[in-house]
């Protein structure tokens, strides 16, 4: 691969930043299985590993491709996309403070609820901008964003929130699994580090569990978040990091494809008889769409919500009569999936109980619709 710093990322995508692996010159990076690594007779390490749960080759194809899609430092692969987002906590320092949104990856907040109560670390949630600026009127040390948050997709501006948490001495980590680097580039607005889930859309296979961590400085904060990760031992396997590699090979494809397919899906409901609201950044009756338009780039991603009309009940009809979307939690992959979300989140769930949460995946837009619709007639009939 021509040294082009113009090429575009899907390019970069498409061919793992061009490398080939030594001595043959394959096309695809080998599985790196190695565990350790030979010292030479005066201890050093030529290979300039020591040990794989430290750094093994196996991370580095996708932790350099997705370091510069990101337009990051450094990178860092994890067992998941939790094992990653706990590395950022586990990095804090005693009594840290750290504000969160009230609307995000359910799995995620209930963890961090436990996390600061049992490490006495300070935990303020918001509702939106104007309760953020509110929190980050007093000192910080973490803003954690998730854009377009789950389930209702809420979208938060990535530049002003940099704003708030540099002026009050946080750093600002935003989860974008849901847009992925094929949209937004929260680093370029201002944030300290960019978290995914690359079981979702990085993979886009339903079949790695996998996260990474792209920071923008390999500072001394970074250098903690590396500990907790060789350390916690959360690291991810070869075989699994190989088949994350040869997802991303189609990241780009797969992710407009779906956002095109979901963009459809979502102004077909908007005013259809059963559906009570679409939610979608893309639409604009969705109350982010003016800072979604301006901080993403390209799409509106792949992920929406319907309010089914006639509450619980009918939303879990509907979900039982779908016959081509496939019943399952997740997101991001090929497979479109359909799940009554509030169920999924159990007691406790901000999610409204009449909201299916769909992923859209790579099938005919036009199926995907005879499949909703036949769906939403099925349950009001
Ligand atoms: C799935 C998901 C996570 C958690 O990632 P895992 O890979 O399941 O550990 C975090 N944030 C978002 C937005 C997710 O969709």
């Amino acid at each position: 691969m021509p040294q082009d710093e113009n090429l575009s990322p899907a390019t970069l995508a498409a061919q793992g930043l061009g490398s080939a692996a030594m001595p043959h010159r394959d096309i695809v990076p080998p599985i790196h299985v190695a565990t350790t690594f030979e010292r030479d007779p005066d201890g050093s390490l030529p290979g300039g590993r020591l040990y794989a749960r430290d750094a093994s080759p196996a991370f580095d194809p996708a932790e350099a491709l997705l370091c510069r899609l990101e337009g990051g430092a450094a990178a860092a692969l994890f067992a998941s996309g939790m094992a990653a987002a706990s590395a950022v906590l586990l990095a804090l320092k005693p009594g840290a403070r750290i504000v969160a949104p009230q609307d995000m990856y359910w799995g995620l907040r209930g963890w961090m609820i436990e996390f600061c109560a049992n490490w006495q670390l300070t935990l303020d949630f918001h509702a939106g901008e104007g309760e953020l600026a509110a929190r980050l009127q007093v000192p910080a040390d973490l803003v954690w964003v998730e854009t377009p948050a789950n389930p209702t997709w809420e979208i938060t501006d990535i530049a002003r929130a940099a704003e708030l948490a540099r002026a009050a001495g946080a750093r600002l980590v935003v989860d974008s699994t849901v847009p992925t680097p094929v949209f937004t580039r929260p680093l370029a607005l201002g944030a300290d580090i960019v978290m995914h889930s690359a079981t979702k859309y990085l993979n886009g296979h339903s079949d790695v569990v996998a996260g990474v961590l792209v920071t923008r400085e390999a500072d001394a904060f970074w250098a903690r978040v590396k500990t907790a990760r060789a350390a916690g031992g959360a690291v991810l396997g070869p075989f699994e990091a190989w088949l994350l590699n040869r997802g991303l090979r189609t990241l780009f494809p797969r992710v407009r494809t779906a956002a095109a397919s979901a963009a459809r899906i979502a102004g077909h409901f908007e005013h259809h008889p059963a559906v009570l609201a679409v939610l979608y950044p893309g639409l604009p009756s969705h109350p982010g769409h003016d800072v979604a338009r301006r901080q993403m780039d390209g799409g509106f991603g792949a992920m929406l919500s319907l309010r089914v009309r006639g509450g619980e009940a009918a939303a879990r009809e509907v979900a039982a009569r779908v016959r081509l979307f496939r019943r399952a939690t997740s997101l991001g992959s090929v497979e479109s999936l359909i799940e009554h979300r509030a169920a999924v989140e159990g007691p406790g769930s901000r999610c409204p109980a009449d909201l299916l949460r769909i992923s859209v995946g790579i099938e005919h837009t036009d199926d995907l619709i005879a499949d909703l619709e036949q769906a939403l007639a099925a349950a009001a009939g």
